[in-house]
């Protein structure tokens, strides 16, 4: 099951619905290997698609770790759910809408009482509102999806 979440910045209201996790019918067979796989409609992206069923049907393994994730642009932090995954040493690569650079995955990281702050997972970096600048969110709504 997944988990959705509305978080929102705690001073402008700039907000994200964010779909994270897997749903029910996401295994690894429905998801890459199956005659239609969920794969193009999850990633959205012919291009990463097609590279990663060309590695499935060379046998590339599959990682296990997938799912909706979160992903920030690291030069002007604007937010956005995808779909991670990884097969062989491919990870998707997703760009930025507004500015072309590659988006990076963030994490949940405790703030100050009742508040969230997204952490850059591969730097020692946290977000910050694309609108204020401000670093905290406050998770309005929060519930399962399947
Ligand atoms: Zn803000
Ligand atoms: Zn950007």
């Amino acid at each position: 099951m997944g988990q959705k979440h509305d978080l929102r910045c705690s001073k402008c209201g700039y907000e994200i619905d964010a779909l994270l996790g897997i749903g029910m019918l996401y295994s690894v067979e429905n998801i890459f290997k199956s005659e239609k796989p969920l794969l193009p409609e999850l990633v959205g992206d012919n291009k990463i698609t097609q590279q990663a069923l060309a590695l499935v049907n060379n046998n590339a393994e599959i990682s296990e770790n997938y799912g909706h994730s979160l992903y920030a642009c690291p030069e002007d932090f604007y937010l956005f759910d995808k779909f991670y995954f990884q097969v062989g040493d491919f990870k998707p690569q997703y760009h930025c809408p507004y500015c072309q650079n590659i988006l990076q995955r963030v994490t949940f990281a405790k703030g100050t009482a009742g508040k969230t702050r997204l952490k850059f997972m591969d730097q020692d970096k946290y977000w910050q509102c694309p609108r204020c600048g401000n670093d905290e969110m406050i998770e309005y709504s929060f519930g399962n999806w399947d």
